[in-house]
């Protein structure tokens, strides 16, 4: 009788310690379903994560495929008017000019308008070819040693006039000496002349404008430092970062303002420097004026 309730007791003990082994097979189990899912979980979390960032840069890629077509419609409005604009003045001069009685005073004064309206129209041609060879990089950029003496002094002589005859008074100084840079003479003589055409577009009668070049070393790395000041306008310093924009240009009065280019020439002109390893930014005052600097990387040997 009490070997049979042993024999029980040993049997009830072998399956309850089957039982625990049972169980904490099946508790390990679960521990491993359970880190499985929370593993699902956290690979969910990230990939929702990622569609949401997604999700946020489609908006805002949307965002700037909206804001770069309507800033392009723009630009056709603005190059269209540009275009006209210089053009009908030409037309309707030289028609005067086809008629006898004009006296020699009035005709010497149509012939400067139509050739002052032809050189406008001829940089906003090559501002607009310049571009469209940038965008469809068919741009041959060329990499030679240059003086910076030279590009000046093109660019002064290619817009001297436009500036004078504005009653603009035009400054030079370039410094003694200059070691050659890297670059190309006549995209860096582009630059030069959009800076200066802007510095004489935004500078009334009376003023100043101040082409300045020099030499500066900061950590061994020497660079060229070329600016250009006016005493015109100036402008707000919440502009002051757009302007590089393509196609950007600062309106005062959305109303009364009359553009006065087709916001290329900035552009075009930071393409330039960059490519060139150099960088270029404006200082600017409202009401008192506006500087714009250029640096170009010093290429090995002196000018002559
Ligand atoms: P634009 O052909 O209109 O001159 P830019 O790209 O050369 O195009 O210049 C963009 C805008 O920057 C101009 O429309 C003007 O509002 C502003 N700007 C450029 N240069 C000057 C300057 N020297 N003084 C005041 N404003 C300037």
């Amino acid at each position: 009788m009490e070997s049979d309730w042993n024999l029980e007791r040993i049997c009830l003990i072998e399956e309850l310690e089957k039982t625990k082994r049972d169980l904490d097979k099946a508790n390990k189990e679960v521990e491993s379903v359970y880190e499985e899912l929370e593993k699902t979980t956290r690979i969910l979390r990230t990939s929702h994560r990622e569609v949401e960032d997604e999700r946020h840069k489609t908006e805002e890629l949307n965002k700037e495929l909206e804001k770069a077509s309507r800033i392009k419609s723009d630009f056709l409005h603005t190059v269209s008017h540009e275009l006209k604009t210089p053009l009908t003045s030409i037309k309707a001069f030289t028609e005067v000019l086809l008629e006898d009685d004009i006296d020699a005073a009035a005709r010497t004064e149509f012939l400067e308008i139509i050739s002052k309206e032809s050189d406008r129209l001829g940089r906003l041609i090559n501002n607009l070819l310049t571009l469209s060879r940038i965008e469809s990089v068919q741009i041959y950029w060329r990499m030679e040693m240059i003086s910076i003496n030279k590009v000046i002094k093109s660019a002064v002589d290619n817009i001297k006039l436009v500036i004078e005859k504005k009653g603009v008074e035009l400054k030079v100084k370039v410094a003694d000496n200059l070691p050659q840079i890297w670059g190309d003479e006549d995209k860096l003589i582009e630059v030069l002349i959009n800076l200066m055409d802007n510095a004489s577009k935004f500078t009334d009668t009376g003023g100043k404008i101040e082409v300045v070049a020099d030499e500066k070393k900061i950590n061994d790395q020497s660079d060229i430092w070329v600016s250009v000041s006016d005493t015109g306008t100036g402008i707000n310093p919440q502009e002051q970062e757009k302007i590089f924009d393509r196609f950007y240009q600062v309106k005062t009065n959305i109303f009364t303002d009359k553009p006065k280019g087709s916001g290329l020439g900035l552009s075009i002109c930071k393409e330039i420097i960059n490519h060139y390893g150099g960088k270029i930014w404006v200082e600017s005052k409202p009401g008192e004026g506006t500087t714009f600097i250029f640096t170009l990387q010093v290429s090995s040997g002196r000018q002559e």
